[in-house]
């Protein structure tokens, strides 16, 4: 396993993490959760992501439990949670002083953690001022609760406001964004970040590198049973099914199809290729993964091992497969 610094920060995380979303609480049992989590630690993997609105909360005691039950020493360990969508209640949700902090405590009892590594502002919030969310996040850090703070799906000019506001206040900033990134969304991470990872050292752990397995080839002929988008009682899932039947992604489609004969140059799966290719950009603090099976955890660690195989070539005849390089 390769280990990156979190930004302009002291701390180490695994390049390749694993998260829950969808999967651990809900789409699989804790015994399937525990065996990924497990498959994944024992690869290297120190940095594990969930979120408060996971499966409602599930995925955070389905992870909270693996954790346990494996005696994993906490210092080998980066945990990270995300605040936001805490329930139905008017005060169970956005980043208001009450949310942020009653919120992390919920969280933590059902992880059954002292404290997180990484706590987000999983949106933003555009109710709240942006001074209230500052020092919220400072003071559950000042608790011991959480090590450092951050953003997910902030545009840039949301967390340079942050960063002014914690500048101002001598309080400390957002360290990392939790952005989407894979082949197929590119813009933020390639071009509206640039400037927050030199000016403020921010890191960036990015979501679904597969576009939800998309990436892998999985669903080149249709949907197989086992996998996520199969899931009937999900939006977002039927929302992801839609789509495959549209013009764009009958072009994705088509595109990962010409990613697998790269892939089959490389001698690597295609999932492989989607991984190694976002673990190229030198602004990836870590890339989160998901997965249903220890076999896929398997199969996408090995990515570490393409990455030396893309060569200027190689990522230019992505390119050429891909089309939508951002133009800086
Ligand atoms: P991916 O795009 O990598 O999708 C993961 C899914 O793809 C797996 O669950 C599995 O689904 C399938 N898969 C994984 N590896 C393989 C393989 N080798 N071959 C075939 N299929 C494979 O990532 P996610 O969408 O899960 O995102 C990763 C994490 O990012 C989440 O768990 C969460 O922690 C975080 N996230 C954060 C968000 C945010 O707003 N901050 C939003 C979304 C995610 P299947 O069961 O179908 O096989």
């Amino acid at each position: 396993m390769e280990y990156r610094y979190l930004g302009r920060s002291g701390l180490m995380v695994s390049a390749l993490s694993l998260g829950g979303w969808v999967t651990y609480g809900g789409q699989v049992g804790p015994e399937v959760a525990q065996a990924c989590m497990k498959t994944a630690f024992d690869n290297g993997i120190n940095f594990f992501d969930t979120a408060e609105v996971y499966s409602g909360g599930q995925c955070e005691i389905d992870m909270g439990v693996a954790i346990r039950k494996f005696g994993w020493k906490r210092s080998d360990l980066v945990i990270s949670t995300k605040i936001f969508w805490g329930g139905k209640g008017p005060n169970d949700r956005g980043l208001s002083r009450k949310h942020i902090i009653e919120g992390t405590d919920a969280s933590l009892k059902r992880l059954q953690l002292d404290y997180v590594d990484l706590l987000y502002a999983h949106r933003p919030d555009p109710d709240t001022p942006m001074e209230e969310v500052v020092r919220a996040f400072n003071h559950v850090i000042n608790m011991g609760k959480a090590f450092y703070w951050g953003t997910s799906e902030w545009s840039a000019q949301q967390i340079t406001e942050a960063h002014g506001v914690a500048q101002r206040l001598n309080l400390i900033g957002p360290l990392m964004e939790q952005p989407q990134y894979n082949m197929f969304h590119r813009d933020r991470v390639e071009k509206e970040y640039l400037p927050l990872y030199k000016t403020y050292g921010m890191g960036t752990t990015t979501w679904s590198p597969l576009a939800s397995g998309l990436l892998s080839g999985k669903y080149n002929t249709g949907i197989p049973a086992d996998s996520r988008l199969a899931i009937e009682d999900n939006a977002v899932m039927k929302r992801l099914r839609d789509g495959l039947g549209s013009e764009d992604g009958r072009v994705k489609i088509a595109k990962v199809v010409k990613l697998g004969e790269i892939a089959q140059e490389l001698d690597c799966t295609t999932a492989q290729l989607a991984l190694a290719w976002c673990l190229k950009n030198p602004n990836l603090s870590s890339v989160i993964t998901g997965a249903s099976k220890p076999s896929q955890i398997e199969e996408n660690v090995k990515s570490l091992q393409v990455l030396p195989l893309l060569t200027p070539e190689i990522m230019e005849s992505i390119e050429q497969v891909l089309l939508n390089k951002p133009a800086l």
